[in-house]
């Protein structure tokens, strides 16, 4: 579309990346073949050695998938995308696209827990190290850079205290040094982030998350300029994470409805935020939108709105936590998030409880600590639920 208008994100989410095939098909085709068939030898040719556009085999590329690419990439503000097959696996790829042997990465200390075990245990085995620092604090980030630093890699509030790391200071201090800056933008979306915008290079997605947002399949994707996502299909064609055909079909269908879900689950987040910080039972609540959070003024810049993540830390630790949990009859007990039914997890025990005590407390992970991803259900329907907990603790 990019001889077209520039069009709003809502138009953009239900109209972009379409490509119609002779029928005409109204809603978008889901094209479930594993290879493609040429017109003659010489075709094959062409289409394998590049010379014709076109596509020859689902590990490459898949019409539907290049629908759901070129409708995020529109969403992100950016000039490519390239889909993978869950969030983890597009981490994966753009760390093996872009760095080698000897490199070195400066990441968030709060980062998603899998992706802390894939920089530690998967990628320290090829040579690649990385420095763990301040989410918060960018003279640490700046302090950590080696002569052999290659990558940037932040998330964006961070789970579960929502945290705010500053994107476009961290860009300015990466670029300064010729190192590129990649943000992990499942919390916010770009409905409520644009990273690219704030500076940084490439934004990559669990889109198993907000994107599908009904908790249905597993995806992901790297957003960014050609020239950087084009390692990234390179790799991602010879290695084979790619994004299956039916997940991406369902991911273009939840793209539409992107922004109306997530600027209500937001809206609701934010109710039950200043409900919970007004609770007697509740010590502290964790929410971007709300001005006790420490780096509201920044939240408020970088982000449209609080999001739709809550965390909070009852009275007490983890048995007063627990009556919470178990006395939720519609909040779901799972660790997922971005799905349109509320989740609430205790992250000391579950997300976070492989990491040593010491480890979680100085990380400010308590035993009284609780996440919420709000979904859609009525913010009073969700307050009588966590109220039926909360009002066993003494
Ligand atoms: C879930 C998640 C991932 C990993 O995504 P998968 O689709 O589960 O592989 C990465 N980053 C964040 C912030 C997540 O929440």
């Amino acid at each position: 579309m990019s001889d077209q208008p520039r069009y709003q994100p809502e138009t953009l989410a239900v109209r972009a990346g379409q490509e119609r095939s002779q029928f005409g098909e109204h809603s978008e085709a889901l094209y479930l073949t594993s290879s493609f068939v040429f017109k003659s030898a010489a075709q094959a040719a062409k289409r394998f050695s590049g010379e014709e556009v076109g596509n020859v085999y689902a590990r490459f590329s898949n019409p539907t998938v290049s629908m759901f690419e070129e409708r995020l990439a529109a969403l992100e503000g950016a000039e490519d995308c390239v889909a993978t097959a869950s969030g983890m696996s597009a981490i994966m790829a753009l760390c093996l696209a872009h760095l080698k042997q000897g490199d070195h990465i400066v990441a968030s200390n709060s980062l998603f827990g899998a992706t802390v075990q894939l920089f530690n245990n998967i990628l320290s085995r090829t040579g690649i190290s990385t420095t763990f620092v301040s989410h918060t604090d960018p003279t640490a980030w700046e302090a950590a850079i080696r002569p052999e630093t290659k990558l940037f890699f932040l998330e964006t509030p961070s789970n579960p205290l929502t945290e705010i790391a500053d994107i476009r200071v961290l860009s300015e201090i990466a670029h300064a040094k010729g190192i590129l800056v990649a943000v992990d933008n499942c919390f916010c979306t770009p409905i409520l982030q644009s990273p690219l915008a704030l500076g940084a290079d490439l934004v990559v997605h669990s889109a198993t998350k907000y994107l599908d947002g009904q908790g249905r399949v597993l995806g992901g994707a790297v957003c960014g300029p050609k020239k950087l996502t084009e390692e990234v299909f390179k790799y991602l064609r010879t290695a084979g994470p790619t994004l299956s055909a039916f997940n991406a079909w369902v991911l273009l269908k939840g793209l539409e409805t992107l922004k109306l879900r997530v600027e209500a689950q937001a809206a609701n987040a934010a109710r039950l935020a200043a409900w919970l910080e007004a609770h007697p039972k509740v010590a502290r609540v964790f929410y971007p939108g709300l001005p006790s959070h420490p780096q509201h003024d920044l939240a408020k810049a970088q982000q449209k709105s609080g999001g739709a993540i809550v965390s909070f830390e009852v009275k007490g630790g983890r048995e007063q936590a627990w009556a919470v949990v178990d006395h939720c009859q519609l909040l779901s007990i799972t660790a997922n998030l971005g799905d349109t039914k509320t989740t609430i997890t205790h992250p000391a025990s579950t997300t976070h409880g492989r990491i040593s005590p010491e480890a979680r407390a100085a990380a400010g992970i308590g035993e009284g600590l609780l996440r919420i991803a709000v979904g859609l259900e009525a913010v009073e329907d969700l307050q009588a639920d966590l109220e039926r907990g909360l009002s066993m603790i003494d």
